[in-house]
C-alpha cells in the first residue's frame, strides 16, 4: 500500500512549478526523482545543476502511458513494444532512438533516450495533470545514496528543490531496470526493478548481461549509491567476525546480517537484519545505509546476495556501493 500525501491541489501546484521551468521531487516505485519538464533545456540544466551531475550523463524521460512512446521515440523495434506493453506502467527503461520533441539536454548528446512510465499513483497524477512528458533522475546528489522516501530528498537536496510531492515509501527501492532496445536484440544496460528472468520470459530468450555497451551509463561509475560509511562486502559466513574485528580495531561499523544467521549475536555499532525476501531487501536497502551514516557508522561491512531475481539489482547496488571512490 502506497501511502500518498499529496493532494489533488499539491498535484496542480506541482504541475504549475514544471510550466514555469522549476523542479519538483516526484515519488515513483523505484525512488524519488527530480523532475523537469522534458522539453525545457534551461531546468534541464537546473538539474544538473542542483545534482552536481556531469551534463553529458543522460536522463529518463517519464511519460503517463505506453500510448505517448511514439511522441518521443522514433523507429521503435517490435521487441521494444512487446516489453513496453508488457512492463509499463513499471520499473523498465527502454532505451530507443531519440525523437525530434527530445532535446540534446536531456540525452547528454546522445541520438537515443530513455523513456519510462512510472508505477506510481501519484507520478502518473502529475504527469497527466502536466501533459508532457519529465526527465527525472533520482532526487540525490550525484553518486549518492538514491532517496526513497519524501523526508530523505528534504535530508539531501533541502531548498534546491522548488516542490516535494509526497507520495509514502518507494515500494520497489531500487532505480529500474535499463534495457537497451534500440538495436534488434535488446540488452540490458542496468539491473534493477523488473527481474531478468521476467524480461526473458516475455522477449522468450535469454538476455546479456552488462555491458560491453559503449552506451555511457552513469550508474555504472565505480562508486555510486554510495553512503559516506566506507563499504567493504565479504562472503555471507565472514560478515560477522570481519564486523567484530573491525569494531575492535576502533571503527564504528554498521553491519548487514545475513538472514541465514540472524539468530547470531553480533557486537557493532549498529546491526541490520536483512530481509530474507530480496523484494522486502531491495525496498529498504537504501533506507538501511542511510540509517547507518545517520548512526555515525563509518564502515559498512555486507555481504552479496545470491544475483537472481532482485537479487540481481541489490548486488549492482551494493559492489557499487562499495567501489573505489572518486570523490573524498
Ligand atoms: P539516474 O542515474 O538515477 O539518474 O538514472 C538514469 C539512468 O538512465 C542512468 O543510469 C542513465 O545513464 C540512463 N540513461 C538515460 N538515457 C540513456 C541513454 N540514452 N542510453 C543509456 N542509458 C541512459
Ligand atoms: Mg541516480
Amino acid at each position: 500500500m502506497v501511502r500518498v500525501t499529496a493532494s489533488i491541489k499539491d498535484i496542480e501546484t506541482a504541475a504549475g512549478v514544471l510550466r514555469d521551468g522549476g523542479l519538483v521531487a516526484l515519488p515513483t516505485e523505484t525512488v524519488y526523482g527530480l523532475a523537469a519538464n522534458a522539453e525545457d533545456p534551461a531546468a534541464i540544466s537546473r538539474i544538473f545543476q542542483v545534482k552536481g551531475r556531469p551534463p553529458s550523463h543522460p536522463l529518463i524521460v517519464h511519460l503517463a502511458g505506453a500510448e505517448q512512446l511514439d511522441d518521443w521515440v522514433q523507429d521503435v523495434p517490435r521487441a521494444a513494444r512487446v516489453l513496453a506493453e508488457h512492463f509499463w506502467p513499471g520499473p523498465l527503461t527502454l532505451v530507443l532512438r531519440r525523437g525530434p520533441r527530445v532535446p540534446l539536454e536531456a540525452t547528454g548528446g546522445l541520438e537515443t533516450v530513455a523513456v519510462r512510465v512510472p508505477d506510481h499513483p501519484v507520478a502518473l497524477a502529475l504527469l497527466t495533470a502536466f501533459g508532457g512528458g519529465v526527465t527525472a533522475p533520482s532526487a540525490n546528489r550525484f553518486g549518492s545514496v538514491s532517496p526513497t522516501s519524501a523526508n530523505d530528498v528534504r535530508a539531501e537536496l533541502g531548498d534546491a528543490v522548488d516542490f516535494i510531492l509526497d507520495g509514502g515509501s518507494c515500494q520497489v527501492g531500487v532505480e529500474s531496470t535499463i534495457v537497451d532496445a534500440a538495436a534488434e536484440t535488446p540488452t540490458i544496460l542496468r539491473p534493477g526493478g523488473v527481474m531478468r528472468e521476467g524480461l526473458e520470459t516475455v522477449l522468450g530468450h535469454p538476455l546479456a548481461l552488462p555491458s560491453t555497451s559503449q552506451v555511457r551509463v552513469p550508474g555504472q561509475h565505480p562508486s555510486h549509491y554510495a553512503p559516506h560509511a566506507r563499504v567493504i562486502l565479504v562472503e555471507p559466513q565472514e560478515v560477522i567476525t570481519e564486523a567484530e574485528s573491525a569494531s575492535s580495531l576502533g571503527h564504528r561499523v554498521g553491519v548487514f546480517v545475513p538472514a541465514a544467521f540472524a539468530d547470531l549475536p553480533v557486537k557493532a555499532h549498529a546491526v541490520v537484519a536483512v530481509p530474507a525476501s530480496p523484494a522486502a531487501y531491495a525496498q529498504r536497502l537504501y533506507g538501511f545505509l542511510r540509517e547507518l551514516d545517520q548512526q555515525g557508522c563509518d564502515l559498512i561491512i555486507a555481504s552479496v546476495p545470491t544475483e537472481q531475481g532482485l537479487g540481481l539489482a541489490i548486488a549492482n547496488r551494493l559492489r557499487r556501493a562499495a567501489g573505489p571512490r572518486t570523490t573524498v
